[in-house]
């Protein structure tokens, strides 16, 4: 299926004809400061993670002029519900919705220590990124497709994926899909399933992996994400 899909990327249009602008991708900054998600293993929220690389994305898009009226969904990280993000990129006429999310693992697999006199839970088995899409969008064939164009420049540029959402004890909803370039199927995530437009969920890195944290908060590394989500969206966008 994957390689059948990769001959698709290849050599196939996707869509019809787009102009300079026409081309708007919502990124969606995962949480709020309220409900930032998930908690790093030296106890910073996800959601500032999240932030760092949804403002550098949207700064790298805005230099390129067929993706310049990109926005940013909740950029000052009000409470905001899943449905009312998906219903934004949708009222605003966005190409593609991408989910801007950093990882945590099973609880299981925590352990814990030490930092600056506090204790944080941690884990250092897993690290690495992961891309969900969802069957339940409006167009999961296309949401595949970034996700693999996506995972596959992850790769030429360095990154490895984490597999572990792929074991049975997270419930057995998301289903690895390409274990080379981290994708899983994940149909009831409300943010993909509720948008018109291909959609997928990236988790940057896990920062529960202490090292990993370091790599993450590191403004080079955020770069570096940010601009290989650069590369696969004009990847993704010449054949469209
Ligand atoms: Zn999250």
């Amino acid at each position: 299926m994957i390689y059948f899909l990769l001959f698709l990327v290849l050599w196939l249009p996707l869509g019809s004809e787009c102009h300079a602008g026409d081309f708007k991708v919502a990124i969606d900054i995962g949480h709020t400061r309220n409900s930032p998600g998930a908690v790093s293993a030296r106890g910073v929220p996800e959601y500032y993670f999240n932030k760092n690389i949804g403002m550098l994305l949207h700064q790298c898009l805005l230099r390129d002029k067929r993706f310049k009226n990109s926005f940013i969904i909740n950029e000052k990280g009000d409470d905001i519900s899943l449905w009312a993000r998906a219903a934004i990129a949708n009222s605003q006429g966005a190409a593609l919705f991408l989910s801007i999310h950093h990882d945590s693992v099973e609880p299981k697999d925590l352990s814990y220590w030490q930092y600056q006199g506090e204790v944080y839970p941690h884990c250092d088995k897993f690290t690495g990124y992961s891309i969900f899409y969802s069957e339940g969008n409006r167009n999961p064939l296309n949401s595949l497709i970034f996700a693999v164009i996506l995972g596959s420049e992850m790769l030429k540029n360095g990154f490895c994926p984490t597999l572990h959402h792929a074991e049975k004890f997270t419930g057995g909803d998301k289903d690895l899909i390409d274990m080379t370039r981290g994708i899983y199927k994940y149909n009831n995530l409300i943010v993909l399933k509720s948008t018109d437009m291909p959609a997928i969920l990236f988790e940057c890195g896990i920062i529960k992996n202490r090292r990993e944290e370091l790599l993450l908060s590191n403004a080079e590394y955020q770069y570096k994400i940010a601009d290989t989500i650069l590369m696969a969206i004009r990847k993704y966008f010449v054949k469209n």
